[in-house]
Parts: C-alpha cells; structure tokens; sequence
C-alpha cells in the first residue's frame, strides 16, 4: 500500500507540476509510479455490483474472489487510472495552504483549497505577512 501511495503522489506532482518539496514522493521515476500502479490495480481480481434496496437510494459495492482489502486497494488503484486517463486529470491541484501536503479535484472555480481549515490557514498567513510588512 505504501508503495501505491508514493506512486499516486508521484503521479499527482507530475499532473499538478506541484512545488512543494515536502509533498514530494520517495518514487521520483514516472515509468516506475506508472508500473507500480498498474500492477496494483491488476493484484486482486474484483468487480463491482449494483445494490438497490426498494425506498434506498442505488449503490455500487465491490465484488472479489480474493481478500476483501487487496481487491479495495486494486479498485483505488483502478480508479486512479480513470482519473489520470481522463480529462478530470486537469482538474487536479495540489493545495498550497502552508503545511499542506494533499491534492484536490478544482470542482467549483473558486476553489483554491482541499478543505474549509486550508483555506482558513492561508488566509490567517496572509494576514498574518501583511500585517508583518505594515509594522515593519
Ligand atoms: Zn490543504
């Protein structure tokens, strides 16, 4: 799993051109963040199931013959490849709050932050160098 962390953030810096030094990943080869995630969501067969319970609202539900958490981390990894092969891959940002190391889909225009607390944090930073700047 950790493997396929550094290769999905590997994979997330290269689509963003993110610039934050402490959000780079120890895998630092794209062919190799390529390779790990293709052999991830290719470890554990699954497939996925429609559930639709009468007056509850439809659900999809993943399917395995293998272990039930390998066949979930080849689903993330399958779904990562959907989102890098698709047009959603523009939508990626990587937050750049102070101390924040996550990335975010840019779903809404004004969205500059993966969370309410980010954006809070870097605005308090603004004001914060602002007032500095006045006082100095
Ligand atoms: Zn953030």
């Amino acid at each position: 799993m950790t493997g396929l962390r550094d290769a999905l953030r590997r994979l997330a810096a290269e689509a963003t051109e993110d610039p934050r030094p402490a959000a780079a990943s120890d895998t630092r080869d794209l062919d190799a963040a390529v390779a790990a995630l293709n052999q991830a969501a290719s470890d554990t067969p699954h497939w996925s199931a429609l559930s639709w319970t009468p007056g509850q609202p439809p659900s999809r539900q993943l399917r395995t013959s293998g272990r039930t958490a390998s066949a979930a981390v080849s689903a993330i990894a399958e779904e990562t490849i959907t989102l890098f092969s698709q047009d959603t891959r523009h939508q990626l940002r990587a937050c750049l709050a102070p101390g924040c190391v996550l990335y975010f889909l840019k779903n809404h225009p004004r969205r500059e932050w993966c969370s309410a607390g980010c954006g809070n944090r870097a605005r308090s930073a603004r004001h914060y160098q602002r007032h500095r700047q006045n006082t100095a």
